[in-house]
């Protein structure tokens, strides 16, 4: 484990851009890369973030139309791929702040998202189970959260005691009930009357989130919203 002096230089010192391998510094990729590989005009559905067809109007797609969620809207940065996918798992498997800082930076200046942060009342990450937290040490959403705005980071308000038992063979009913008795929220004064936003690095079913905001709600938040740095591609 490097010390926080050497992190600190680390983060400081410049790097390879992970996509075209110029030297940058203060993040893992170039403004160029950064500019292909998270385009701003994107326009993605507020209920599930996928990405939205070219001249589709309204604001959700048919799936959630059809089936809203339980959050008020959903705030997605990029498409989970290249080279996205390479940069969160490096995250997730070491605390980098030479990563985590240039993403919440990154997200902080797209307004969409700045202003998601802005209209909650407090951010709330994830939670890993208590186990997976022991084995590896950090929470990246949690980490992202408190550098998105410190003030408003709420890291302990939801808890998920233990690992969720295998889904698999579940019906959507009963996955649904699991994940929503995963999490618990052990002081509901820190949410309740509150806009909640959640925040997670990867949204891939949704399942997760769909759980800890049922968790959130029924232990009094005025209303949840999300927010995740990637989401995977319609499946
Ligand atoms: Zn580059
Ligand atoms: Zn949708």
């Amino acid at each position: 484990m490097l010390s926080n002096a050497a992190l600190w230089l680390s983060s400081r010192l410049p790097q390879q851009c992970l996509a075209c391998h110029a030297w940058v510094r203060g993040g893992p990729l170039c403004a160029a890369c950064l500019a292909c590989f998270a385009p701003t005009a994107q326009r993605r559905c507020t209920g599930c973030g996928l990405p939205l067809p070219d001249g589709y109007a309204g604001p959700h797609c048919g799936q959630c139309l059809r089936q809203p969620p339980p959050w008020q809207a959903c705030h997605v940065w990029v498409d989970y791929g290249y080279p996205w996918a390479d940069i969160l798992t490096r995250w997730k498997l070491h605390p980098q702040p030479a990563l985590a800082r240039p993403i919440a930076r990154w997200l902080r200046a797209s307004p969409a998202l700045a202003r998601a942060v802005a209209q909650a009342d407090v951010l709330v990450p994830i939670p890993l189970s208590a186990p997976r937290l022991r084995e590896r040490g950090f929470n990246q959403a949690a980490q992202l959260a408190r550098l998105l705005a410190p003030q408003k980071c709420q890291a302990t308000a939801l808890q998920r005691p233990r690992e969720t038992a295998s889904q698999r063979g579940l019906t959507r009913a009963a996955r649904l009930r699991n994940l929503r008795r995963a999490f618990t929220v052990p002081v509901p004064a820190l949410v309740q009357g509150l806009h909640v936003l959640l925040v997670d690095d990867v949204l891939t079913t949704g399942a997760t989130l769909r759980g800890a905001s049922r968790a959130l709600l029924d232990a009094g938040a005025a209303a949840v919203s999300v927010l995740a740095v990637a989401r995977t591609p319609q499946q």
